[in-house]
């Protein structure tokens, strides 16, 4: 089984280590393709204004001057070209991606490029509690391949993809897994920093900390506050089907 590892939070970072422990678990053809620096909130974009680099740092390691887009779409199109993976892995994320939370995420989103592909694809987060100080990825490191070998024996649905959420608590305490769905925020509090820069010029920043999450039944959100690891299928066909029928008819005749 070839494995193509990336993420968004760049190719030093601590996550992928994690991932690539996992990974390694799995197979021996374990290949990174990843972000030369933290792209976080890169959501699914390509990046068309400006030429994108791709360096070899190692062996079946190379980094991309660009997206987690561009580095699933430039491993596949250049490095893997000939030797197509059977599974892209994407994270292990520093933080959660949970919620609708997900429509920002680089981290998921490589594993949508990937899922479009038509290549089984799953994205990885850990759930940090900055409260705590256990190991902040002991929960992924040691429950990753026991969550990913269920997932691998299983067919995925075309454009289909799982996104894993681990929960912020040592590895021995947590509770389970649960498959479960997309949750929710609350997003009637965002928050926007404002601030002066050294010029006095003033600067926004946006923090996603301090969302309230709706902890809805069988949602992720859920899962991971009750201490479990959420598993849950994502797919890339966005339609609203409900609202189909109502909209044919508002436009009809
Ligand atoms: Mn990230």
């Amino acid at each position: 089984m070839r494995i193509l590892l990336t993420n968004d939070d760049g190719i030093h970072a601590p996550g992928l280590v994690v991932l690539e422990e996992i990974a390694r678990a799995l197979s021996d053809d374990v290949w990174i393709c990843a972000p030369s620096e933290e792209q976080s909130g890169a959501g699914h974009s390509l990046t068309l204004n400006q030429p994108v680099r791709l360096r070899k740092l190692d062996m079946r390691r190379y980094s991309v001057t660009g997206t987690p887009t561009d580095s699933v779409m430039l491993g596949l199109r250049t490095v893997l070209e000939e030797q197509r993976p059977d599974l892209i892995l994407s994270g292990v994320n520093r933080g959660a991606n949970l919620g609708d939370d997900i429509t920002y995420s680089g981290t998921v989103s490589a594993a949508m490029e990937g899922a479009l592909a038509g290549i089984r694809s799953i994205a990885l987060s850990q759930v940090l509690d900055r409260e705590t100080d256990h190991e902040q990825f002991d929960a992924a490191r040691e429950w990753g391949t026991k969550v990913l070998t269920p997932l691998l024996d299983e067919d995925f649905a075309e454009r289909t993809l799982v996104n894993v959420n681990f929960p912020p608590r040592p590895a021995s305490q947590v509770a389970g897994i649960r498959v479960v769905r997309q949750g929710f925020h609350d997003y009637s509090r965002g928050s926007v920093v404002e601030g002066r820069d050294p010029r006095g010029l003033r600067y926004y920043w946006f923090g996603l900390h301090a969302i309230e999450h709706t902890l809805d039944h069988g949602t992720d959100l859920e899962a991971i506050s009750d201490g479990y690891i959420a598993v849950t299928p994502l797919q890339l066909e966005l339609t609203h089907d409900a609202s189909l029928a109502t909209l044919q008819e508002r436009f009809a005749g």
